[in-house]
């Protein structure tokens, strides 16, 4: 049994099918790539998947829960399990940052504040930013804001973590210390779907790919295929192109 299963998920943006029934699945501690050009519904999916864009179609399961986006409790359900990180990391300014991971936890989700504490403390050892907790954002660079981001959307304690361009907002330099947090997630076991264009650590990291155009999945398969042997037409132009 699959940890995420997205079956046949529909997604409309006023009378644009954005989503015309999208398909995957991925294995608890897998991490599955969604690749595909520009405006091809790989943001969209994620959105989709946390509730941020309504589904017009489609059902996802996790583990054994149906989620049928159309119910209450089953978005409560979805957002209780997977998490989302976006390419604006979008801090609480004002907050310094071991505030910035304790706030939903304890305010949303009413754990106790002391074990939130211990836990954000932990989390942001684990992104190598120990020595921050009392510091404001506009303090930090952008890959520091985007690790603590990171932290926070785990502080939620999801299942499932799906994280959209979280590097491409970031000057190069900064990129491979998120990217290398990311590699620490995926030892630990997290279960993830990232969108990335970063092709090198797509091929390292992910499990499989899924390659998106215009709303539907053309190809997926492990990384070796889609990179060095695409089965279809579509995959071979655009891996043939970014490569
Ligand atoms: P990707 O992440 O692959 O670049 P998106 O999921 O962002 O693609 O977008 C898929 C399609 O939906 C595109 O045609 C885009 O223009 C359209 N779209 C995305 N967000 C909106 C929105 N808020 N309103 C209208 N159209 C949107
Ligand atoms: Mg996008």
């Amino acid at each position: 049994m699959p940890h995420l299963v997205v079956n046949e998920l529909r997604a409309k943006y006023g009378a644009l099918d954005v989503l015309k029934g999208v398909s995957f699945s991925i294995e608890k501690g897998q991490v599955v790539a969604l690749v595909g050009p520009s405006g091809s519904g790989k943001s969209t999916v994620l959105r989709t998947l946390v509730g941020l864009t309504p589904a017009a179609g489609g059902h996802v399961m996790i583990h054994e829960d149906k989620i049928d986006y159309a119910s209450n409790g089953s978005l409560r359900r979805a957002r209780d399990q997977i998490a989302i990180v976006f390419q604006q990391y979008n801090l609480f300014q004002n907050m310094r940052i071991i505030d910035n991971v304790t706030v939903a936890p304890t305010k949303i989700k009413k754990r106790p504040k002391a074990e939130v504490r211990a836990d954000a403390e932990r989390l942001l050892a684990m992104v190598g930013l120990a020595d921050k907790h009392n510091a404001f954002p506009d303090q930090l660079s952008g890959g520091q804001q985007q690790r603590v981001a990171i932290a926070r959307a785990l502080a939620l304690h999801p299942e499932i973590l799906l994280l959209d361009e979280v590097t491409s907002a970031l000057d190069p330099e900064l990129v491979n210390e998120v990217l290398d947090s990311i590699r620490q997630l995926a030892k630990d076991g997290m279960t993830m779907v990232l969108v990335s264009h970063e092709m090198a650590f797509v091929r390292e990291v992910a499990d499989k790919v899924v390659f998106m155009d215009g709303g539907v999945v053309v190809e997926e398969g492990p990384p070796e295929q889609l990179f060095d042997n695409p089965q279809t037409v579509r995959a071979r132009e655009f891996f043939g192109k970014i490569l």
